[in-house]
């Protein structure tokens, strides 16, 4: 059995960035990173833009000119000033080519056809300049820039409808066991709601990935080992839940073996997550998480957000981690490290009851995986823990 950071080490050694390349609408790119530099097809802004409500001028050496017309954002027309003439101009509006600055209006005082200006004038002032923000053909964004809203935003500004991105893992989850029925459905005696696969479509989801499908696959050694290698074929990471141990009725190891999946690691000293599985065929990724809920999610955090990250190319692959003051006691029993589910509030901790691996009504309150050290057992008040900030 290894322990927790040979573990985290072996998972950050076998997992690099994905580099495939895909196709996506811009709007739909969120968190992508580009894979090739972004080349603007407009001048942005496309003409020279007024940046305020006011009068364009063209410039002369007295403070009074006369108004002759005016341009409204979206306006397609040229008025041609002479020096001395000035037109009525809107934020957003194509400032004529003959007017050489914009005068925000709480600087004018209008009478009638005529104008006095109360600001100084220096050339170009209050007028955004055509290709301000980029030139056609220069540069929009480099290439490994992340899709924020804001570079979303940018890219649509610039008439742009598709970007080529490194395309995000294909990811399969499978839940394993006879006792699962969905929810939705009767629950007869000795069967249980399976809950491991929406749980961790949703974190999968929360950290936009959302190249996910779920399989189920029933307590068979046949249709375990067969459906794996489908799944293992067809996708870049896998996610078992359960059948992982060593009962009777365990089929996914050993399945896993027969595949050929290289194991890097099975059983990590730790609480949860013992029976922890993680291996990879080729390129794709293998996880057998335990079936126990609160086990399951408690390793998606710790091991497959680190892959994730890594396949992503991202620079920080593990979640934060803060120290935390405990505002209560608890006794580790056993001699593994442990994950407690805790709520974090401003630099403190509490440790919740019933840290079962079965329980997800603790972890449904956490927000926090609270490191305890093997060698501590006797956590007291005011004690500084390690504490895994979750994404929640
Ligand atoms: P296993 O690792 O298959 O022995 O499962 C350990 C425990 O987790 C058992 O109590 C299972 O019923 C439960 N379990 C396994 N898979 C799921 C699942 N997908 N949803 C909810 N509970 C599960
Ligand atoms: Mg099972």
């Amino acid at each position: 059995m290894i322990t927790i950071q040979e573990a985290l080490s072996i998972v950050k050694d076998n997992s690099k960035p994905l580099l495939k390349e895909t196709t996506k609408k811009v709007e739909k790119a969120g968190g992508y990173l580009l894979c090739q530099d972004v080349v603007s097809p407009i001048y942005m802004p496309p003409f020279r833009q007024s940046a305020m409500d006011g009068y364009a001028l063209c410039v002369h050496d007295s403070v009074e000119y006369t108004l002759i017309g005016e341009v409204k954002a979206g306006d397609d027309i040229e008025p041609k000033l002479l020096p001395g003439q000035a037109v009525r101009i809107f934020t957003g509006a194509a400032v004529p080519d003959s007017a050489g600055v914009v005068i925000m209006q709480e600087k004018v005082t209008v009478k009638g056809e005529v104008i006095l200006i109360e600001d100084t004038i220096s050339d170009g002032k209050n007028i955004r300049p055509l290709g301000e923000q980029v030139q056609k053909g220069g540069l929009a964004l480099k290439k490994g820039t992340k899709l924020t809203p804001a570079a979303i935003g940018y890219l649509i500004s610039l008439g742009i409808t598709e970007v080529l991105v490194y395309k995000k893992p294909s990811i399969a989850i499978v839940s394993t066991g006879n006792e699962l029925v969905q929810a939705g459905q009767d629950l007869p005696k000795g069967k249980i709601y399976e809950s491991n696969s929406k749980m961790l479509l949703s974190a999968l989801y929360s950290l936009k990935f959302y190249d996910v499908e779920i399989h189920t696959i029933v307590d068979d050694y046949e249709q375990t080992k067969s459906k794996l290698s489908t799944i293992i074929n067809s996708s870049d990471l896998v996610i078992v839940t359960g059948g992982v141990s060593v009962g009777d009725y365990d089929f996914v190891g050993k399945s896993l073996r027969e595949l050929a999946v290289q194991e890097l690691f099975y059983k990590v000293k730790q609480k949860p997550g013992k029976p922890l599985f993680y291996g990879k065929k080729g390129e794709t990724h293998i996880f057998g998480l335990p079936g126990n809920p609160a086990a399951a999610l408690s390793c998606f955090y710790l091991y497959v957000y680190m892959v994730l990250q890594k396949m992503m190319n991202r620079a920080v692959v593990e979640l934060p981690r803060v120290k935390a003051k405990t505002t209560n006691a608890f006794i580790k029993r056993g001699d593994r490290p442990q994950f407690l589910k805790a709520i974090y509030k401003e630099g403190n901790i509490t440790l919740l009851e019933g840290q079962s691996s079965a329980m997800l009504q603790t972890f449904a309150l956490s927000n926090a995986l609270v490191f305890v050290p093997l060698e501590v057992s006797n956590v007291n008040v005011n004690d500084e823990l390690e504490t895994i900030l979750l994404p929640v």
